[in-house]
């Protein structure tokens, strides 16, 4: 897309801005296309609306390219999985585990790996007009249970993602949500192969520790223990597709995430530390959500990734960006079950500089001078749930210093069984080691009628840093 084109559709593109919904089709439909090359996903974003995603409506927008093509290729992964199956390719359901077993799929040629989990949105997209939220109530999962329960709707709709192959889930160090549903999703004639992600421990006396990536200790048991596990679901993938993986197959697949990891660590990086924010927190959240199963196509993802930071460069080479100087540097916990919200901290004179979205350990470099199949047990062991909330603290704090972060605010997720208390965990901790004002907010699937007490709250925080930047 050459700028002069770019210019035509938008007027000043130069400047960073963020636009409705409405603003991107027109300016879509002024300059004719706005793809530069065809990668299959492009068109107008308001068709994502009328195919029922009719939150994005009220979203606001980077008006960006590379952040177009970041949603066109978020939100067209279900027709990359109809495509890959008409093609003849095998669909793992990769459940739970975030940022894995996708790595060991994708050492397949012919596998492609999605996570059914991802339905954990569709209450938000949908804004539910799809009753997905009804069938999981008629199921006897109710609101009790986090937003994942959406999935339990649409494996009985059928009408969010294809019917997997073959579907995977991690059990043990995870929530009781995810592994209550899960069951719930098997006992409807969905055979799941599980595999188990014990609690992470320190290595008892006279064992050997096992580094894993962010920084956590496992005993070398434990790593040999998720080794083992992780060979039962290849098992499992070589006898569904009839390909044996080998150690470099496995060891390229590896490669390649890593590439995606440090093209993402560098996005984040240059995100946190500029001046001024040179992309808004909405998309940086659907950036980092791309590094969990790569949207079901590796390649492109990085192609994604790229452009994206290509635009923060240039941005933050020119002095340009959102929000102001003065907006007030957050550090987020926990994603946010309303896309919204992220907008809303925004508004409120805040910026994203620091997340921890429950999956560090798919944004880690994977370890490649060690055997790939340990490399990966270490990654799954680097899970922030497979550890103590204690553990999520100190690297959330590491990274607060990193990234010099003002507040902190933890994002409880309605039902979920891990937030009724690890956010009081992690606030003591943080509040101990520093004057960090922290935030404990509950953001509903849909969190307009709670947009006024929360814009009151978000508005205290910056208020509160604000006021604390004028003592020092
Ligand atoms: S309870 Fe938490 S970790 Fe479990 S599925 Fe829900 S959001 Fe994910």
């Amino acid at each position: 897309m050459s700028l002069c084109l770019a210019e035509r559709a938008l007027g000043p593109v130069a400047v960073p801005r963020q636009i409705t919904l409405e603003e991107w089709d027109e300016a879509y439909e002024r300059a004719g296309s706005l793809e530069p090359r065809d990668a299959g996903y492009g068109g107008l974003l308001g068709r994502h609306v009328r195919s029922g995603n009719t939150r994005l409506a009220r979203l606001q927008f980077d008006n960006s390219f590379a952040a177009l093509k970041l949603w066109n290729f978020l939100l067209t992964e279900e027709d990359r999985l109809r495509q890959a199956r008409l093609a003849g390719k095998t669909l793992i359901g990769a459940m739970k585990d975030l940022g894995t077993v996708p790595v060991i799929a994708c050492a397949y040629p012919d596998l492609v790996a999605f996570y059914p989990d991802g339905a954990w949105w569709l209450p938000c997209l949908l804004e539910d007009n799809a009753g997905l939220l009804a069938i999981a109530d008629r199921l006897g999962v109710d609101e009790s249970f986090c937003p994942v329960r959406a999935m339990l709707g649409a494996f009985v709709s059928g009408e969010h993602f294809p019917r997997p192959d073959l579907l995977v889930c991690s059990v043990g160090a995870t929530c009781d949500d995810f592994s209550a549903i899960a069951q719930r999703v098997e006992g409807l004639g969905h055979p799941v192969l599980w595999w188990e992600l014990p609690q992470r421990r320190e290595p008892e006396p006279g064992e050997k520790a096992a580094l894993l990536p962010g920084g956590a200790r496992a005993g070398a048991g434990q790593v040999a223990f998720v080794q083992a596990e992780l060979a039962r679901v290849i098992t499992g993938f070589t006898m569904q597709c009839n390909v044996k993986l080998t150690d470099r197959m496995l060891a390229a697949s590896i490669h390649q995430a890593n590439k995606v990891r440090s093209c993402l660590a560098e996005l984040r990086r240059a995100v946190f530390t500029a001046g001024l924010a040179p992309l808004p927190a909405l998309e940086l959240l659907v950036a980092e959500m791309l590094a969990l199963h790569y949207c079901s196509d590796r390649a492109e993802t990085l192609v994604v990734l790229e452009e994206l930071l290509a635009t923060v460069r240039e941005r933050t080479g020119r002095g340009v960006g959102f929000h102001g100087r003065d907006a007030v540097r957050v550090f987020w916990v926990n994603p946010v079950a309303d896309l919204k919200a992220m907008n809303l901290l925004e508004e409120c004179g805040g910026r994203i500089c620091g997340t921890d979205y429950l999956f560090t350990h798919a944004l880690d470099q994977i370890p490649d001078d060690i055997p790939p199949l340990e490399a990966l047990a270490r990654v799954a062991l680097a899970d922030p749930m497979a550890g103590t909330a204690q553990e999520r603290a100190q690297r959330i704090q590491r990274d607060m210093r990193a990234f010099g972060s003002e507040a902190l605010i933890i994002s409880r997720i309605p039902g979920a069984s891990h937030c009724a208390l690890e956010g009081e965990v992690i606030r003591e901790i943080v509040t101990a080691a520093g004057n960090c004002p922290v935030l404990e907010i509950e953001v509903p699937s849909v969190c307009d009628p709670l947009q006024g007490t929360l814009r009151t709250r978000l508005e205290a925080l910056v208020e509160t840093v604000r006021n604390q930047r004028k003592e020092r």
